[in-house]
């Protein structure tokens, strides 16, 4: 079978970085084109565009597009994409709101085509483990972890602190984005706290309280852009007794000290793994769980301004 032809439209760090490596390497996927409004030096192996609506519309062999741009474009995009007739790859967050997800989910299935909301950090085998090992228990204690210091991943992004940026939340969410799709039952944010430095519209640090099944039971989820070392672990207490520990952004698995999974970074040759089959198969993958832990986090959380200059 010949690989999918397909494009990338935004190569910032994620674009560059991630998909177009892992495209050039993979047997199911041939670049052709790429788009952002300002060219880049580097080769891609295909033709560059400025405008992702001209690549569109000059490039029809292009069969499947993966949005790699901000998350507030990615709504307008999708659906011209989809309009065109392209299968549609997201990078995470998919998109800035619910609803967004509802009319571009809408828009494929009445198109026929395949899209695949790429929450890269569910594509671990510790997550599957983890998922497995959890099912039918109650969870008595959560601690998640996901700290960094935002100048090494988010350096110049200006989006990041404007409205629909996320903020802090663009890196948390891929630990909640573990936990909702490992834990037993759904994740139900009973209180918050969402720090903003001055200038920004998007949170710097963010805590959550969870409410669990019982009063005494500890649910809570922290991250922070503040802190020199990166942190990203999760921790689970079963009703039960048993302790899961997921360090090393989730990819380590450890079940009451015994290792169970190790591995390296093997997250975006998975999704496009995914994708092509979804794409063969005519399905399509869209979980809009975490999102809507991050909906409920702005809905009941409190803000307070933050003194850190960004
Ligand atoms: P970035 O470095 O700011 O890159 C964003 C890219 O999108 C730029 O190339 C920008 O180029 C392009 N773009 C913006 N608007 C566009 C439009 N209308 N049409 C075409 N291209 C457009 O951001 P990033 O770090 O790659 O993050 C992008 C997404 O990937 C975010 O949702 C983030 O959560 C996710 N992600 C990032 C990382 C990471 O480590 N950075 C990891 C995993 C996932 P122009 O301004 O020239 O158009």
């Amino acid at each position: 079978m010949s690989p999918y032809r397909i494009a990338v439209i935004g190569l910032g760090e994620i674009g560059l970085k991630r998909h177009l490596p892992v495209i050039a390497a993979h047997p199911n996927f041939e670049i052709v084109a790429s788009a952002k409004r300002h060219p880049v030096a580097t080769d891609i192996g295909g033709r560059q565009y400025r405008d992702y609506r001209e690549m569109l519309a000059s490039e029809p062999a292009i069969e499947a597009v993966a949005i790699c741009t901000p998350p507030d474009v990615r709504c307008r995009i999708a659906l011209d994409a989809i309009a065109a007739g392209k299968h549609v790859l997201l990078e995470k967050p998919p998109f800035s709101t619910l609803g967004e997800f509802r009319r571009v989910r809408l828009a494929a299935e009445r198109a026929g085509v395949t899209l695949l909301g790429g929450w890269h950090s569910q594509f671990n085998v510790s997550v599957d483990r983890a998922r497995d090992i959890l099912a039918g228990q109650q969870v008595a204690k959560l601690e998640m972890v996901w700290n960094e210091d935002f100048t090494v991943y988010h350096a110049g992004q200006e989006w990041i602190w404007q409205a629909g940026g996320f903020g802090v939340l663009d890196a948390g969410v891929n630990g909640l984005s573990i936990l909702t799709e490992i834990l037993p039952e759904p994740l139900v944010v009973r209180a918050a706290t969402l720090r903003i430095p001055r200038g920004a519209q998007t949170p710097i640090a963010v805590d959550i309280d969870f409410a669990g099944a019982h009063d005494e039971d500890r649910l809570h989820a922290g991250m922070d852009w503040r802190t020199p070392t990166a942190e990203r672990s999760i921790e689970i207490v079963t009703r039960s007794g048993q302790r899961l520990w997921m360090p090393n952004s989730g990819r380590r698995l450890e079940l009451d000290g015994t290792v169970l999974v190790d591995e390296d970074n093997m997250e975006y040759p998975r999704i496009y793994d995914r994708f092509a089959k979804l794409i063969a198969s005519g399905g399509s993958q869209l979980d809009e769980a975490p999102l809507v832990v991050v909906a409920d986090t702005w809905l009941v959380g409190r803000t307070v301004p933050d003194d850190t200059a960004i």
